[in-house]
C-alpha cells in the first residue's frame, strides 16, 4: 500500500483531490494558528521576513516547515498577494510545491483545466474525485444543520460555528474521526436552550487572529449569527459537480461575487450589525473599501495584527459601536 502524504496548503482549494490519492491535507492557517503563533512568526522573522508583512504568511512559513509535510500546495490566484512569494521561500527550504491557481474570471472552462492538472500531478481520476467529494458532502450537509443552528435556531453559537467551520478546510485530515466528533457535538447541542442575544451581528473577512473576538461580543450581549469566509470554507451550496463547487465558492474571485453572497444571508439572517475584519498589512483591506460602501448595515473594521486577545483601543472601538447603535 502507498503511503499517505501530508500535503500541506495555504487556503481552501478542491482538498478531494489530495484525500482521493490517499493523502492527508494539512491546512497551513489553522496549524499556525492553533500552535505556537508568536513563536511561528519569531522564525519567520529570524529568517528575514519583514516586520511590516502579514503574520499569516510567516505564520504559515514557519507552521509548514515544523509540520512534517511531504509537499506544499501553494494557492498563488485566488488567494494572497503573498502567496508566490511565501511558496518561493518554502521551495528554497526544499519542500516540494504544487501551485494551483483559481481562474482570474469565475470560468468553469478554465477551473476545470486547473483541478484536472491537479489530478494528474497527484494521480487520481475524477471519478475518484467526486468519491471523494460524496463522502465530504456528507459532513458538508451537518456542517450546514450546525450553520443553520447558529442564525435560525440558536443552539450553537459564533464562535462554535467559526471553529468547526473553519476546520472543514481539512477535516483535520481525517473525515472520520471528525464527522463522529461533529455528530457528538450536534447531538449535544440539540438538547440546549436557545442562545439569546440582543445583538445579532456579521463577521466578515478572513478568520480572526485575535483569540477572544466572539467572547468579547458575547460580552456585549451579541453574537454573530454569519461568519462569512469561515462558511465558504464548508463549501455551500452542495451539488453534485467539483467544478461549479468551487466556481460557486466566493472567496478566491473578486470582492463583487462575496459582497452578492453576504447581501444575501445578512438579510436571511436578520443581521443588524457588521464587523468586517481585517488583517495589518493585507491587500483585502482595499476590498474591505468596497464591503463598507455597498453594506447598508451599521458597520465596523476592526484591524488585528499579531495573535493575542484584543487591545483595550479596539475593546473601547467596540464598546463604542454598541453604543452608538444599540
Ligand atoms: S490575511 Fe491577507 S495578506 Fe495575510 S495571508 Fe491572508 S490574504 Fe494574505
Amino acid at each position: 500500500m502507498k503511503k499517505a502524504k501530508r500535503i500541506g496548503f495555504t487556503t481552501s482549494f478542491p482538498v478531494e483531490v489530495i484525500f482521493a490519492a490517499g493523502h492527508i491535507p494539512v491546512d497551513l492557517n489553522n496549524i499556525f494558528i492553533e500552535g505556537n503563533a508568536a513563536q511561528h512568526i519569531r522564525n519567520a522573522e529570524l529568517k528575514g521576513f519583514p516586520r511590516t508583512l502579514c503574520a499569516w504568511i510567516k505564520g504559515n512559513f514557519d507552521a509548514a516547515l515544523a509540520a512534517n509535510l511531504d509537499e506544499v500546495v501553494g494557492i498563488v490566484q485566488g488567494d494572497c498577494s503573498n502567496g508566490a512569494s511565501l511558496t518561493s521561500m518554502l521551495k528554497e527550504e526544499g519542500l516540494p510545491v504544487w501551485h494551483f491557481s483559481f481562474p482570474q474570471e469565475r470560468d468553469y472552462t478554465e477551473l476545470d483545466k486547473e483541478i484536472a492538472k491537479l489530478e494528474e500531478h497527484f494521480g487520481v481520476s475524477r471519478v475518484q474525485t467526486l468519491q471523494a467529494k460524496r463522502r465530504l458532502d456528507s459532513i458538508r450537509k451537518k456542517l450546514a444543520v450546525l450553520d443553520g443552528w447558529t442564525s435560525q435556531e440558536r443552539l450553537v453559537s459564533g464562535k462554535e460555528n467559526h471553529i468547526w467551520l473553519v476546520n472543514s478546510s481539512d477535516f483535520w485530515g481525517d473525515p472520520d474521526r471528525f464527522e463522529s466528533e461533529l455528530d457528538a457535538f450536534l447531538k449535544q447541542a440539540s438538547r440546549r436552550q436557545p442562545i439569546a442575544c440582543k445583538y445579532r451581528c456579521a463577521y466578515l473577512g478572513v478568520p480572526p487572529i485575535y483569540s477572544d473576538i466572539y467572547d468579547r461580543l458575547r460580552d456585549l450581549d451579541a453574537d454573530v449569527v454569519f461568519n462569512e469566509v469561515q462558511r465558504q470554507f464548508s463549501m455551500p451550496p452542495i451539488g453534485d459537480d467539483i467544478v461549479q463547487q468551487y466556481l460557486a465558492y466566493t472567496y478566491p474571485y473578486s470582492v463583487f461575487e462575496r459582497l452578492e453572497d453576504i447581501q444575501t444571508q445578512l438579510r436571511e439572517r436578520r443581521v443588524d450589525l457588521v464587523f468586517s475584519y481585517t488583517q495589518a498589512f493585507c491587500h483585502l483591506q482595499i476590498d474591505n473599501i468596497l464591503l463598507k460602501k455597498h453594506l447598508d448595515l451599521p458597520f465596523l473594521t476592526l484591524e488585528g495584527d499579531q495573535p493575542e486577545e484584543l487591545d483595550s483601543r479596539t475593546l473601547l472601538r467596540l464598546e463604542s459601536f454598541f453604543e452608538v447603535h444599540g
